[in-house]
């Protein structure tokens, strides 16, 4: 067991690849396939002390995706191409047999939705073929799922209320640029708000509601209320939760040019014919828009992502809250890549190398909270996403 295939050449990937590089004793041999052969190459050749191969694959192509797998016969398939994808390659890791990793939940191309169904629909035939689906392991999606799962495990009998909270301190001196795939980034944010309470998921206008928030090291940060897939699949797997909800910081400038461009109608997922050619207007802004991949030169600041979980411990109320600290220059000095990228691309790694340790193993669709956290835990220490946490503070959390 140490044969990972993975898929898509961005920003998540060059994280990943480099890391399970350095975790060599484990991912012994890798192949690095995309749509653009010359992305992988040029990943693979930053890599020193092993060979990693390449291969052009399109990854919404069931059969291409079968021959690639009978050819290097992987021992996991590790999805980082975009959530159009997810689908097709569960329904070529059945047909070959072999597990799946992933990080962000399926999503159609001309719907902008998240919902676990699609993939949880997949349950009973990945359990039933003895392979293991891995679903959302990122960071958030990701290692918030597991420090919920780490809190219910240590600190709580009973988790009542739980904020994920989600800030990018950091400065990429670009007057507009998102830090992962612009398309995917853009249809989240500019989605309805939605979170969970008492029993209920409560609709809101694209970020109408929002508070500052503090964040350590970084200070106030305005915080919007987002949709986020990993809510879905926390309060169903932690019942106790009576509320649950996702923030994530947006600056002035980029929430002036979002508007703009969401006016303008440059978001928008609907063809329209240009020239005699259909373009989709989001797809035509991506291949503008800074690439997110070379963002990390000139980064500077953090990210800092974490859970607030308040809740039961006995008959004893407590609060706590966990997170990580992600400095974009040290992501760039250590993989080229900034902290967005580091701290989505460092967990699929972690996931990766669980699995083929035979640590994390449960034939099935899973999501990462039905998992064992504290491996998990352990390895994010030492790969470089090191957590802090906090016990009993204010609700309205001050270093
Ligand atoms: P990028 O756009 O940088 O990279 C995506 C890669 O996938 C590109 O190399 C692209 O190829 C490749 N690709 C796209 N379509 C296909 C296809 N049909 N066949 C083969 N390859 C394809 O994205 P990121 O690296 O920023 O993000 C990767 C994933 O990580 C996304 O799903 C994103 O949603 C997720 N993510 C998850 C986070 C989390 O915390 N859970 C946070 C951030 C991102 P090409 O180069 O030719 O375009």
């Amino acid at each position: 067991m140490n044969r990972v295939l993975v898929i898509g050449a961005g920003g998540v990937s060059t994280v990943a690849v480099k890391k399970m590089a350095m975790n060599a004793d484990v991912f012994k041999d890798i192949m690095l396939a995309s749509r653009t052969k010359s992305k992988c190459d040029k990943i693979a050749a930053d890599i020193k002390n092993l060979s990693v191969q390449t291969a052009q694959v399109d990854a919404d192509n069931v059969d291409e995706l079968l021959k690639l797998f009978e050819s290097f016969q992987p021992d996991i398939v590790v999805n980082l191409a975009l959530p159009y994808q997810d689908l097709s390659v569960m329904d070529a890791c059945l047909a070959y047999g072999v597990s799946y990793l992933d990080t962000a939940n399926y999503e159609p191309l001309d719907e902008a939705k998240y919902a676990y169904g699609w993939q949880w629909a997949y349950r009973e035939r990945f359990e039933k073929a003895g392979l293991t689906a891995i679903l959302g392991c990122g960071f958030d999606p990701g290692v918030t799922n597991i420090f919920t799962a780490y809190a219910a495990k240590h600190h709580f009998t009973e988790i009542h209320y739980l904020d994920i909270v989600d800030c990018n301190g950091g400065d990429h001196h670009k007057a507009f640029a998102t830090n992962f795939n612009p398309e995917i980034n853009i249809r989240e944010i500019t989605q309805r708000g939605k979170y969970f309470d008492n029993g209920q998921w409560i609709e809101t206008n694209p970020l109408s509601v929002h508070r500052p928030l503090f964040y350590p090291n970084i200070g106030y940060r305005e915080s919007y209320l987002m949709y986020h897939e990993e809510l879905e699949s926390l309060v169903k797997n932690f019942p106790t939760i009576k509320r649950a909800r996702f923030w994530m910081t947006f600056g002035h400038e980029y929430l002036t040019h979002l508007r703009v461009m969401q006016n303008i109608g440059m978001t928008s997922i609907r063809p329209v014919l240009y020239n005699g050619v259909e373009i989709v207007p989001i797809q035509f802004l991506k291949a503008v828009l800074p690439d997110p991949g070379t963002l990390g030169v000139d980064y500077t600041g953090e990210t800092s992502i974490g859970c607030r979980i308040w809740g039961l411990y006995d008959d004893q109320v407590r609060s706590y809250y966990i997170y990580n600290n992600c400095s974009h220059q040290e992501a760039y000095r250590e993989t080229g890549a900034q902290a967005v990228s580091y701290t989505t691309g460092v967990p699929a790694m972690i996931g990766a190398k669980l699995f083929l340790q035979g640590i994390w193993q449960k034939p099935g669709v899973v999501n990462l909270e039905e998992f064992d956290p504290d491996p998990f835990m352990d390895e994010l220490n030492i790969q470089g996403l090191p957590w802090q946490e906090v016990h009993n503070i204010d609700l309205d959390y001050r270093v």
